[in-house]
């Protein structure tokens, strides 16, 4: 019967209601998260393009949720941001990649993670420090080691970041901007980041075709950091005549569905004792 009926102004808030009901669940949950073993890094592969080979991987945080399944970090990582629990989960990714690089080490498998380092992290003067103490105790190479950052984290303060940076490059971690052409890049503020990647966001890779503009955009900013001499990663790479377009425009590395989705730890291993076909 119809005076039963919620109405369409009913339905929306109850859609509202339900959304901010998750949000503070996902909040209060994520501080427990860690702590109770819900949490895992999947890898996705980074191809070298030149080499056709793969060596490189990007760790990407996933929680679990025991009632709400796996939650999206999409979802959780702006709120982890916005209420302080993001260096709970910062500091058990850099601890988990250190503890999967010694393992995968033990077997003879070499690898470098790339891991994303939040605006928050950036403003942490101890974070370097913490840093290098896990890399003594997990006995890991630095050089397995690159943190991507995003120019809007370095905005928010930049002498503090740049201190942080530095320090992180003083224990020889390799630094890549992430997002790059998404938030205010900058030229003047890429040179003085003590950098030595850049990622192009995957906003200009996905449909990647010879005349769009997207691809003037994406060959200008492969020049341009090679003129600086950084090193170019595609991420996003969906189609394999995006991946021709980038080999011929000399990008250095690709990632994205074409080559592999992100794996689980033990799915990452196998994938990478194949070899690797175009
Ligand atoms: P991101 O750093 O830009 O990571 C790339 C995202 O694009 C990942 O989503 C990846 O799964 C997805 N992706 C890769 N290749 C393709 C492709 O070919 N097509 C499409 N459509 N998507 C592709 P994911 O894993 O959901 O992560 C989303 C974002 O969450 C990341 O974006 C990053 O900003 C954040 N994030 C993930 N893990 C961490 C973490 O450990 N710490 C922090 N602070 N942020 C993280
Ligand atoms: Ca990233
Ligand atoms: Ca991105
Ligand atoms: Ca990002």
């Amino acid at each position: 019967d119809a005076a039963q009926q919620p109405g369409r102004l009913q339905l929306y808030q109850q859609g509202r209601d339900a959304a901010q009901q998750r949000q503070i669940r996902l909040i209060r949950d994520l501080r427990h998260a860690a702590a109770q073993g819900q949490l895992l890094l999947h890898y996705q592969p980074k191809l070298d393009i030149r080499e056709g080979l793969v060596r490189q991987a990007e760790a990407l945080l996933r929680w679990q949720h025991p009632q709400l399944g796996m939650v999206s970090p999409g979802e959780f990582i702006p709120l982890a941001e916005h209420t302080g629990s993001i260096q709970l989960l910062s500091a058990w990714v850099i601890e988990e990649a250190m503890r999967q690089l010694q393992e995968w080490d033990g077997r003879g498998v070499w690898v470098q993670l790339s891991l994303n380092i939040s605006t928050t992290d950036l403003l942490d003067a101890e974070l370097p420090g913490r840093v290098g103490a896990l890399l003594a105790r997990y006995r890991v190479a630095p050089e397995q080691l690159i943190f991507e950052i995003t120019e809007s984290g370095v905005m928010l303060d930049p002498e503090r970041a740049l201190q942080v940076l530095h320090g992180l490059r003083g224990y020889g971690i390799g630094l890549s901007v992430d997002d790059f052409g998404t938030g205010y890049s900058s030229l003047a503020q890429l040179k003085r980041m003590p950098v030595q990647e850049l990622k192009i966001d995957q906003s200009f890779i996905r449909e990647l075709d010879d005349h769009s503009e997207d691809s003037v955009i994406v060959r200008s900013t492969i020049e341009m950091s090679h003129s600086l001499g950084l090193k170019v990663v595609a991420e996003g790479v969906e189609l394999a005549s995006g991946l021709d377009l980038l080999q011929r425009w000399h990008c250095d590395t690709a990632q994205g569905y074409l080559i592999s989705r992100p794996l689980a730890a033990e799915a990452f291993e196998a994938w990478l004792a194949q070899p690797y076909r175009s």
